[in-house]
């Protein structure tokens, strides 16, 4: 269910204040308001069937109200007169609009609802039922639900339209929901429900949809373009009658029956404009377009949109590349129509649609009006024909999917985008995933390999932030592996759990040598390779697992000549005592030296990162986000550890006075983006060299890269994250020694 309901006694809904006679009274207004819209409909019988689904849902829902505090059962009443004056549904729609949520929130059963209005019916409450616990569960898998939705389609697709009835009245009253939940609903409706409204061709309902979401997702911007629209309202409506005038004119003279109008555009479609175009609102040419109504006979409806076309085009001069015939054409939602731009006075374009009667209810109301017209009459035989069309639409699905997402994408905003393999197959990833993340959706050994990709014929380098809509091809090297860097560049948590295996692999890998290395020293001391003596040491050197002794072995970073004071009896070696620890013993904290504010206990460290001196502690190897600690020493400055090392309880119970508390900065990075601007020879191999030497040889992270090649020479920008002022002066250095290489700037990136 998309709506709180709360209990009649809860005092919070107080204010809405109706006794209860009143509110009866109210009630029966809107189910008599109902009726009436639904009379035209109405067959013998159909009006007792209507009374008995309000009343079996008004005696459900009866102890439960709104957030608004409104009795219940004044949301299934709207959601019904959507249905019947909105979208052009009959009868059982209206049933079912009016029973829609009692299955889910109340006593009633499907088996209850089949008993009284028979099966057709009891399958459009279940699909009603399945799709709001399909929408509102996870709204991570938001795009996977849409599927599913479409694919509840081919059952009926009533069930959809009585569905957008019901998101749209829960939109028109999201006033009363409280802020996170606005946001959250408001932004499923322009992601989901918006798209679905335009694909069943309801353009009424997906762009007031759209609005309201605006109102909710973006209040500044939306209450800023409702204030321009109104503020220019009547230059406008001046303008839009000297441009009708002269057409009107030639229309009654050809004796047309019509109508004509101008119309603002809604503003969410201004705002897209505003932001598409970076243009301000003033810039904006179409904030609204003319509309000519024709009142024709079916068979004389083109032709007379074309003369009227011509009428106008004799009166202003139309642009070609914006005529756009949906008459010989008709969209897949069902879209009929005749739209041109043309030169009006003063110079200025203005978007001209002509359609007929008919053609707008479909465009208002969606197919579901159009059978009104065919034949005289709203038999519901011409419906089940038409949801029949519908569903012949979407199960071509796997041969128009692209197209259809395609669509479904410029209506885009949520968490998660598509990208396609080089055959065509959609892969969805979360905002923000790179080339390697989609690497490792493939398949982990691709994932692991991978040294950088093309996304539409580009080459980009493993970070690369993909988009919705980009076709990426994967570039693998048997001779790669991963770094610890590469958790950094990706996002997914099936491409971060996999380069920890192959890091953790690697790292064993490491440890065998060290293995060996510890076994000829231990041998050569006259002591056993043994679990025992092993143990011995592992303990002395207090590290978590003899995995992590031997790797430290291979690596250095313990040296096995401290062995040689290690007395050994038998075979078994004796740990000296005291026992010494690997640990530094720190001389005094001098907080001119550390850089740190000596007052302060937390140092963020990563936004002044020239500032403070740090190193991260090799036991515990901490990354970006792992929980740390500081340890204050001289000479080394500030010693990064994760809370989780081995040897955190120890410091901290020695030396607490030199622990500081430090965090990660706000982005989780240690370094700074910023931008390069590269001047050179074009060169085929020239994208591979730079990113070799930042991602490669650096191992900096490329944020961003772009290159514009013209006439033998490109221009690249590129945006990087460096840890510090040298890197970055290094990075300048390495990339101007590089073959054909002009120039590079740095330049400020704003984000
Ligand atoms: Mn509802």
């Amino acid at each position: 269910m998309d709506e709180v309901q709360v209990p009649l006694t809860e005092p919070a809904v107080a204010k809405y204040t109706l006794n209860e006679e009143q509110e009866r009274k109210e009630i029966i207004r809107h189910y008599r308001a109902l009726l009436k819209s639904l009379r035209p409909k109405l067959k013998k019988g159909d009006k007792e069937l209507v009374r008995q689904a309000f009343e079996m849902a008004a005696e459900a829902h009866k102890t439960m109200r709104r957030k608004s505090g409104e009795p219940y059962i004044i949301h299934p009443i709207a959601v019904a007169m959507i249905c019947v004056e909105e979208i052009g549904l009959g009868v059982r729609s209206t049933i079912c609009a009016l029973l829609h949520d009692t299955v889910e929130d109340t006593d009633i059963t499907l088996e209850d609802v089949e008993r009284e209005f028979g099966i057709e019916i009891a399958k459009i409450v279940d699909g009603l039922t399945k799709i709001s616990s399909v929408i509102d569960t996870n709204t991570s898998q938001q795009a996977e639900n849409f599927k599913k939705i479409l694919l509840t389609l081919t059952d009926d697709p009533r069930v959809i339209l009585i569905k957008l009835a019901d998101r749209l009245h829960n939109m028109r009253t999201l006033d009363s929901m409280k802020r996170e939940k606005q946001l959250k609903i408001a932004s499923e409706t322009v992601w989901v429900y918006a798209p679905l409204a335009h694909r069943m061709g309801l353009c009424n309902i997906k762009t007031e949809l759209e609005d309201l979401s605006m109102k909710y997702l973006e209040p500044d911007a939306y209450k800023d373009i409702a204030r321009k629209l109104a503020e220019t309202k009547r230059e406008r409506t001046r303008y839009i009658n000297e441009f009708i005038r002269p057409i009107k004119e030639k229309m009654i003279a050809g004796h047309f029956d019509f109508e004509i109008y101008g119309r603002p555009k809604s503003i969410h479609s201004i705002w897209n404009k505003i932001k598409k175009k970076s243009v301000a609102f003033e810039e904006v040419y179409d904030l609204f377009a003319i509309r000519v109504i024709l009142n024709s006979p079916p068979e004389k409806e083109k032709e007379d949109c074309w003369k009227v076309y011509s009428m106008i085009t004799d009166e202003y001069s139309p642009s070609p590349e914006r005529l756009r015939d949906w008459l010989s054409n008709p969209k897949s939602n069902g879209y009929e129509a005749l739209h041109t731009t043309v030169m009006g006075p003063q110079g200025k374009w203005v978007e001209v649609q002509i359609r007929t009667k008919r053609m707008n209810e479909i465009a208002e109301k969606g197919l579901a009006a159009h059978y009104k017209y065919k034949e005289g009459s709203a038999d519901e035989d011409r419906f089940d024909k038409w949801f029949g069309q519908i569903r012949e639409v979407l199960s071509a699905q796997d041969t128009d999917g692209v197209d259809f997402l395609q669509d479904f994408k410029t209506s885009f905003l949520a968490e998660e985008i598509y990208v396609y393999t080089p055959k065509g197959e959609v892969k969805m990833l979360p905002t923000g995933s790179t080339a390697l993340d989609f690497a490792f959706s493939i398949h982990s050994a691709i994932g692991t390999k991978c040294i950088g990709a093309k996304v539409h014929h580009k080459l980009v380098p493993i970070g690369h932030k993909l988009r919705s809509g980009d076709q990426v091809e994967i570039i693998t090297s048997n001779k790669q592996k991963p770094s610890e860097d590469w958790l950094n560049l990706v996002v997914t948590a099936k491409a971060k759990s996999k380069i920890k295996d192959s890091l953790r692999e690697e790292k064993r890998k490491i440890a065998e040598d060290g293995k060996y290395t510890l076994q000829r020293k231990l041998e050569s001391m006259g002591a056993a390779f043994s679990q025992y003596n092993i143990e011995e040491l592992v303990q002395f050197y207090k590290l978590p697992s003899s995995l992590e002794l031997h790797y430290r072995i291979a690596t250095k970073s313990i040296d096995l000549k401290e062995l040689k004071d290690f007395q050994v009896l038998g075979d078994k070696i004796e740990i000296p005592k005291p026992k010494p620890t690997t640990i530094e013993t720190p001389p005094a904290y001098d907080p001119n030296k550390a850089g740190s504010k000596k007052d302060s206990e937390l140092i963020i460290f990563g936004e002044s990162s020239d500032k403070i001196m740090y190193n991260l502690a090799k036991c515990c190897n901490p990354i970006p986000g792992d929980d740390v600690f500081g340890f204050v020493s001289t000479g080394k400055g500030l010693i990064i550890h994760r809370t989780s090392c081995p040897n955190a309880a120890q410091l901290m119970a020695n030396y607490g006075h030199r622990v500081v508390k430090t965090k990660w900065a706000k982005n989780k990075e240690i370094s700074f983006l910023t931008g390069l601007r590269i001047i050179g020879l074009d060169d085929v191999g020239v994208i591979n060299k730079i990113t070799n030497v930042i991602s490669g040889d650096l191992k900096i992270n490329i944020s961003g890269l772009s290159i514009d090649s013209r006439e033998g020479l490109f221009e690249g920008t590129i945006k990087v994250f460096v840890h510090d002022k040298e890197e970055l002066e290094e990075l300048v250095t390495r990339l101007k020694s590089l073959d054909g290489i002009q120039t590079v700037d740095r330049f400020d990136t704003e984000n």
